[in-house]
């Protein structure tokens, strides 16, 4: 299957894409990097986000990823996901903040949705508090919870680790998230031009070489995911742990198989650059055909480089 997909200059094929689809989000988490985009108001509709999956497919990426913002703001979200489901992907899967969830999950299940991560770094209600600047854990709990009775599969949690803010925490989310066959996603804290506070990511970033010592030295098997920018998932009493590492980490890159697509109709070769943008969504806009289309998307893929080489 991979064979058919196009590679870039580095030799890395390219199967999935994350598609943004909007910058508006319900919380204002402290840290967060917006999945580094410029900010814009312009949004794509379900037919234009369609058109782009048509060609991800047809040059052969596997695996669509709806993110945000916050992707359970938009309106039309369960038409959008049948609409890329009609595409046949291998995987179609959501980054979401949980806090809708428990309204949308039966539906995304029914459109096609195959799986969810949901971002939640604590189960603490002060601290989630101080995160996320809104009052809304039992939503996200909920919701976590009724993505799991839909039978959306693997259910992950994205917990973003963070010095003298939650890596006491990892143990309890761990017991959560067992308990509901979830899998927990460790996630190291990246520095974001996009951040509110600048020197967030210098106050909070938490090296997470002790955390994988500690869970090496008590798993049962690791596996490392080739394609999936090499992320090592350790497998603990019937549970599982998966390690996120993207900064300074040259095998995080050169194991990079995911292209970007912007609220505003943009191709994102890279989640931490902004000076190689493509400009796609105007093209779809003037009816171009789609052998046009298609070698716009290319060039996103030449524009795709290592960040850390
Ligand atoms: N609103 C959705 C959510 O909360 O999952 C999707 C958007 S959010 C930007 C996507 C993922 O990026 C979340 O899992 C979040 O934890 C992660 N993230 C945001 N800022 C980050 C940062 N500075 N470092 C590491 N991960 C970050």
């Amino acid at each position: 299957m991979i064979e058919t997909s196009v590679k870039d200059n580095y030799e890395r094929p390219i199967l999935s894409l994350r598609i943004t689809l909007t910058n508006r989000c319900n919380l204002n988490c402290l840290y967060c990097h917006h999945d580094g985009m410029v900010r814009s108001d312009d949004e794509m509709t379900p037919d234009e986000i369609y058109t782009i999956c048509k060609i991800a497919k047809k040059l052969g990426v596997k695996k669509i990823r709806i993110s945000g913002g916050e992707p359970l703001l938009k309106k039309d979200i369960v038409e959008i996901v049948r609409k890329i489901a009609s595409l046949n992907f291998k995987d179609i899967s959501m980054t979401t903040n949980g806090t809708l969830l428990e309204k949308y999950a039966k539906d995304l299940k029914d459109a096609g949705l195959d799986r969810v991560n949901v971002s939640l770094d604590t189960l603490d209600r002060k601290t989630y508090e101080h995160i996320t600047k809104k009052d809304y854990l039992t939503e996200a709990k909920n919701g976590i919870l009724k993505a799991v009775e839909v039978g959306l599969y693997p259910v992950k949690i994205n917990m973003v680790i963070m010095k003298d803010i939650n890596q006491n925490e990892i143990k309890k989310m761990f017991k959560f998230a067992k308990k509901h066959d979830i899998v927990l996603q460790l996630i190291e804290l990246i520095e974001s031009e996009n951040c509110d506070d600048d020197k967030f990511s210098e106050d909070y970033h938490y090296n997470l070489d002790s955390i994988e010592k500690e869970l090496s030295d008590i798993a049962s098997d690791v596996h490392e995911r080739k394609f999936m920018q090499g992320r090592k998932k350790y497998y603990i009493n019937d549970g599982e742990i998966e390690i996120v590492r993207p900064v300074d980490n040259s095998k995080f890159c050169a194991n990079c198989s995911r292209l970007r697509i912007t609220p505003d109709g943009k191709i994102k070769p890279c989640l931490l650059r902004n000076d190689n943008l493509v400009e796609l969504i105007s093209h779809i806009r003037n009816n171009e055909s789609e052998k046009d289309l298609e070698k716009i998307f290319l060039q996103g893929i030449n524009n795709r480089e290592p960040f850390n080489k």
